[in-house]
């Protein structure tokens, strides 16, 4: 019996309790682990600091001995990662956040020799995406996860599948530039988009020193500072319209924010939905393409790109019960507007 199973006091076949799938997400800061079972339970979840530069390997290898789990098993391995990911080579590079140059470091082939299991990379924010799609809304045809964190990127999921493009950048929209007379971005465009909305550009406005930027303008914004409010209302009419750009260009049944503003929930959630119920009211196509049950914030108890990451080395990851977005379709020869919602 697995360690996890342990904790868990489960007492099942041993066959369902072996660890058979491992997703892993590097971020920035953190690095969140996850062991997956053959009928796609998750059967434990570790967390532990990101190790950047020539720690990355060791620290993957650290986050997965921290599951404390037995591998005896495994078939495979997915791990999310920024940067540009060569999935042919199992390389990543020009990872900002991670302290990765233009040289590839060979994430992939490491892992692979020091657990003997397939392992399988994927941009960071297309494996969250993927973990969105199977976690809260497997049914959607179309599903766009927005990482709103220190940067800005969509990843989106067709047909169950994640979808890179002819370049294998799509999603990259944080640096759409939205007001050509705004701030420099530091791709050396002026007024890309996430100079206005990400955390950083939250936290740099805002002129506020803290971890949790987004949380604590919410907190300020509510307290009445109405400073803290202004920053919030601008950042929720840029989503407004960035929501509305993802929703007509991909058709998406869903879009689910994510990342550190976009797991804020309500403060975000209800005056951005209100700014679309007000538009489909006035639209009919703004009501078929971007009513306001179509946009989510991801729940921040669930490690979405983790569980995405092993989605992608092609785990079975079941729906979570509660967390999942149910979008009732109409009627045939009706176009595909929600009925009902439930969370
Ligand atoms: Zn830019």
């Amino acid at each position: 019996m697995t360690a996890a199973a342990r904790v868990l006091g489960l007492d099942r076949a041993s066959d369902h309790l072996a660890v058979r799938w491992l997703g892993i997400d590097i971020g920035g800061t953190t690095t969140d682990v996850v062991a997956i079972a053959s009928d796609g339970e998750v059967l434990s979840s570790a967390q532990v600091a990101t190790r950047p530069g020539a720690g990355l390997v060791p620290g993957t290898l650290e986050a997965i001995a921290a599951l404390d789990v037995e591998l005896d098993a495994l078939v495979g391995v997915g791990i999310g990662v920024p940067g540009q990911v060569d999935h042919e080579m199992g390389t990543v590079r020009l990872a900002v956040n991670l302290g990765l140059g233009a040289a590839p470091v060979r994430l992939g082939s490491a892992v692979q020799e020091a657990l003997g299991a397939r392992v399988v990379l994927e941009n960071d924010v297309r494996a969250a995406a993927l973990g969105a799609h199977r976690v809260l809304a497997p049914d959607t045809d179309v599903l766009v996860f927005v990482g709103l964190g220190t940067g800005v990127a969509a990843g989106v999921v067709i047909d169950g599948r994640p979808h890179r493009g002819a370049h294998g950048l799509a999603g990259e929209i944080g640096h759409v530039v939205v007001d050509p007379d705004g701030e420099l971005c530091g791709c050396g465009a002026q007024g890309c988009l996430e100079t206005v909305i990400s955390g950083s550009a939250v936290r740099r406005r805002w002129g506020v020193e803290v971890e949790a930027a987004g949380h604590a303008l919410a907190v300020a914004a509510a307290a009445g500072d109405t400073r803290a409010q202004g920053i919030l209302d601008d950042v929720v009419g840029h989503l407004d319209l960035m929501v509305q750009w993802l929703a007509h260009a991909y058709g998406a049944d869903v879009i689910v924010l994510g990342g550190g503003l976009g797991r804020l929930g309500d403060p975000l959630l209800t005056p951005l939905r209100h700014r679309l119920r007000e538009r489909a009211g006035r639209s009919d196509v703004a009501a078929r393409v971007v009513g306001p049950e179509r946009v989510w914030c991801a729940p921040a108890e669930i490690p979405l790109g983790a569980v995405g990451a092993a989605a992608v080395a092609d785990a079975p990851i079941r729906p979570i019960e509660g967390a999942a977005i149910r979008l009732a379709r109409r009627p045939e020869g009706r176009d595909g507007l929600p009925a009902s919602i439930k969370t």
